[in-house]
């Protein structure tokens, strides 16, 4: 992770990056502010940068041991300490059981969301907690010598989790750690730490970012028109886990809106052959995204129907969708629209049933061909 990589917040970086270089870095800091706005991205980006051995314009290298080991989750003077919830296999609660989610986490959530970790390790009604067997961890570890930096790093990520038992077992080593031991909390509701803990660090208060930093960052990391960017932007509320949402649903419904268009430009003109590789295509989707899709179709079958009927106060068709709906339209009337719902509402039951996908969206186009030529 590097700083360049995070939207924004262009305060908090530069005082982390004169602490690193400074090589005085405080023995507990604390990045705080609502879910979702970078800052588990800003410490991962922090600790790689104090590890790089070759750092660069205020940047990790992206080259050496430590960035690698980064790069990988698996830096050794680098620990992570998160909630869970108990499992039935084991009676000691620690974070390290669930590295493999956790790097899971970092990877496809980087702007990180509890929600996306409670569906990630699958805590049902459970709550996630930070448990006593992690604070023992921690007081055991953070004794040991470091493998290869001056610097060791516990990055506690949501520390209002902690116990009371848990965080007594901190407070000494929070206060007076062994020298080369770093404590970065990353908290989301910093009024819920535990006082005896906040009070002991140093702490970076961090906002939601403006809309125009959200509309850069991502116009830069996703395939989207200027406008789409901009209208995105404004729903995101200052947050980069809503943007990487909004921006992934907005790539799945591009993607949609140009499959719509091909299968019925092809069933129209009885272009079997095309219809065959087009089920094939939508077949490659897997199960739950081509349900999405069918909905999608059936979504544009009814607004298209409305567009049809002159009632353009009921339409809900975005820019995109319109310019075709405009030639399309009048080829979804009264006379078929009822029996393309039925199909694809049929189509959708046999694939949730675990149907042939391929074979059910190929009968579906078929089907397609009959309704749009028939007349209303
Ligand atoms: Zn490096």
């Amino acid at each position: 992770m590097k700083f360049s990589d995070i939207p924004g917040h262009e305060a908090t970086k530069k005082a982390l990056i004169e602490l690193a270089d400074s090589d005085r870095i405080p023995h507990a800091l604390m990045l705080c502010g609502v879910s979702g706005i970078g800052k588990m991205m800003l410490a991962r980006a922090f600790v790689n940068y104090v590890h790089c051995t070759d750092r660069r314009d205020g940047e990790p290298c992206g080259e050496c041991r430590a960035c690698r080991q980064h790069a990988s989750f698996n830096n050794p003077d680098t620990h992570f300490i998160y909630p869970i919830v108990k499992s039935e296999k084991s009676k000691v609660l620690l974070s390290t059981d669930r590295i493999a989610e956790w790097r899971k986490m970092l990877e496809t959530y980087p702007a990180m969301q509890p929600e996306k970790w409670l569906e990630i390790i699958d805590a049902g009604n459970s709550r996630p907690r930070i448990y006593v067997n992690d604070a023992e961890y921690i007081v055991g570890a953070e004794a040991m010598s470091n493998y290869a930096s001056n610097y060791k790093f516990f990055i506690i990520w949501l520390p209002e989790k902690m116990g009371v038992d848990a965080a007594n077992k901190l407070l000494k080593v929070i206060e007076e750690p062994t020298p080369g031991t770093v404590f970065l909390l990353v908290s989301n509701e910093d009024s819920e730490v535990l006082p005896t803990i906040s009070s002991r660090t140093r702490r970076f208060n961090m906002s939601p970012l403006t809309r125009e930093e959200i509309e850069t960052y991502m116009l830069k990391r996703y395939p989207l028109k200027d406008y789409e960017a901009f209208e995105l932007s404004r729903l995101a509320e200052g947050r980069i886990s809503k943007a990487d949402d909004l921006a992934g649903f907005s790539e799945e419904q591009a993607e949609f809106e140009s499959l719509f268009r091909d299968i019925m430009r092809n069933a129209y003109s009885k272009k079997l052959v095309v219809l065959r590789t087009l089920s094939e295509k939508s077949a490659a989707f897997g199960r739950e995204k081509l349900l999405r899709f069918l909905d999608y179709m059936a979504r544009m079958t009814r607004e298209n129907f409305i567009y049809n009927m002159k009632m353009p106060q009921l339409s809900a068709l975005r820019r995109s969708e319109e310019e075709f709906s405009k030639k399309f339209s009048p080829f979804i009337n009264h006379g078929n629209v009822e029996d393309i719902m039925n199909e694809i509402g049929r189509a959708s039951n046999d694939i949730s049933r675990n149907g042939n996908s391929k074979i059910v969206m190929y009968d579906l186009f078929l089907l397609l061909i009959g309704f749009l030529l028939r007349k209303p």
